[in-house]
């Protein structure tokens, strides 16, 4: 059996960091120790030397569109390159989404999913499915998800106007039934009405500057506000995917303060980019769902971040070329979506932790433990624990790098980041035991990565 000995690293965990030596046996954590000496582990063991450097679970990235199959065309990074993408930035776990194809059974949308990204990842993915309208045996197919591993739907407050939105009374079915069941709602917030009728009255141009002004953060105050009493009404959770701005965590804390428990994430351009981007020539690079807000809008959301009002930070990477991005700077007619997994954990590190705003373990915890307990994954991922898997990043915190096209991986052939200074950088990763990066080389191979059954999410047992 493969077994790899990490030495002298600093280990990090949601709660507290160490220093220890870690033993892998195959794919799981097998032992965690002050010292553990070679006369105690197999003459054949790789020894890893990791003083000076962060040992942490691998990160979980739970927002990402690999291969997304829109508005006629498809995105830059497939299930191969979007696991290469991971492992470079120290995520061995991704949750991707599976569109709902109303004509046949929710399980059998979930299943095609699973099957193209079982022979195209290197690494382990979970699914969010997408509902976008209530079958007629909405509670027998969603059980059917259930017990096929599938435990968080996703549903959209907006989008009428391509089919994706649940009415009032298909809404109240269906969160009466995942209350029932136990199931996760992922929510897409932004209220379609004020959307429709923001653009109705609309009379300027439609650059890139403009999308924000078409999708204004009122409608996502709204929605969440709408989604909140619904939640309320059933006592239930529920996740909100990208948060974007200021008015959006006002919704929050009202209904924090109304009782009702939410999980919210927000994503690094919400936290780091703003609209003064849109204004750029490339202004068609940085458009997405919602749109990038104030800068008074990305500084809230940081103090809120480091309040710990924000639980998970995801990437929503939803990769398109630079052609196919700039191949119209009507905001209208621009593919909406940015790519961003290989860039999550070095942004973070660098604002969050390297200025002192937070510790790693904060840090372990929004990008991997919260996720993995949100999901119900926990605690197979999303910790060093022995009999977790043995999925590893071994980060060094003093690297200092510039995030660059050049730099990164990604087939969209830019970054939204382009010529960030970034403090921090994985330089090994292991995925169930297996090395899948290191020293900047890439080692994993499509299809060794394996479909996680999603247990019940953690939430509806006490989340914290
Ligand atoms: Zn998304």
């Amino acid at each position: 059996m493969n077994t790899i000995l990490i030495k002298d690293g600093l280990l990090v965990e949601s709660d507290r960091s160490w220093r220890a030596d870690l033993l892998i046996e195959g794919e799981k954590i097998a032992r965690i120790a002050s010292h553990i000496k070679l006369d105690e582990v197999p003459p054949d063991t790789t020894v890893v030397p990791a003083d000076g450097l962060c040992v942490m679970p691998g990160l979980i990235d739970a927002h990402t569109h690999y291969h997304l199959i829109s508005r006629g065309t498809v995105t830059a990074d497939s299930f191969a390159e979007g696991s290469k993408l991971a492992a470079f930035g120290g995520i061995t776990t991704v949750i991707d989404f599976a569109d709902h194809d109303k004509t046949r059974p929710l399980v059998q949308s979930a299943q095609d999913r699973i099957a193209a990204m079982s022979a195209g990842m290197a690494i382990d993915f979970a699914l969010h499915q997408g509902v976008y309208g209530i079958p007629k045996a909405l509670v027998s197919e969603l059980k059917e998800l259930k017990e096929h591993g599938v435990t968080t739907i996703k549903i959209f407050t907006t989008y009428k106007n391509v089919g994706y939105l649940i009415e009032k009374e298909g809404l109240r079915e269906l969160f009466s039934a995942c209350k029932k069941l136990s199931l996760m709602v992922s929510v897409h917030c932004e209220d379609d009405e004020l959307i429709e009728q923001t653009n109705q009255q609309h009379t300027g141009t439609y650059t890139p500057a403009d999308h924000p002004l078409l999708r204004p953060s009122e409608a996502e105050y709204r929605a969440i506000m709408d989604i909140g009493k619904l939640a309320k009404e059933f006592d239930m959770p529920f996740y909100i995917v990208h948060l974007s701005s200021a008015r959006g965590l006002d919704a929050v804390r009202e209904l924090r303060s109304q009782g009702v428990s939410l999980i919210v994430e927000t994503t690094p351009h919400y936290l780091l980019l703003d609209s003064s981007f849109l204004e750029r020539d490339d202004g068609p690079l940085y458009i997405m769902t919602p749109p990038l807000r104030s800068v008074e809008d990305k500084l809230t959301l940081q103090d809120a971040l480091v309040a710990k009002e924000i639980q998970v930070v995801a990437t929503d990477h939803c990769s398109f070329t630079k052609a196919q991005k700039l191949a119209s700077d009507d905001c209208r007619l621009t593919f909406p979506g940015i790519p961003g997994t290989e860039e999550l954990l070095p942004l973070i590190h660098t604002f969050a932790v390297a200025s002192s705003r937070m510790s790693l373990s904060h840090m372990v915890r929004l990008l991997s433990t919260a996720p993995a307990k949100a999901f119900g994954l926990y605690p197979q991922k999303g910790s060093l624990r022995v009999g977790s898997d043995a999925d590893i990043v071994i980060f060094d915190p003093e690297h200092l790098w510039t995030l660059s096209a050049e730099t990164l991986h990604s087939e969209a052939g830019y970054t939204p980041y382009e010529g960030f200074g970034v403090a921090g950088k994985a330089i090994m990763t292991y995925a169930r035991g297996r090395l899948i990066m290191g020293d900047d080389v890439y080692l994993g191979t499509p299809g060794e990565g394996q479909f996680l059954r999603a247990g019940v999410p953690q939430v509806y047992r006490g989340f914290r």
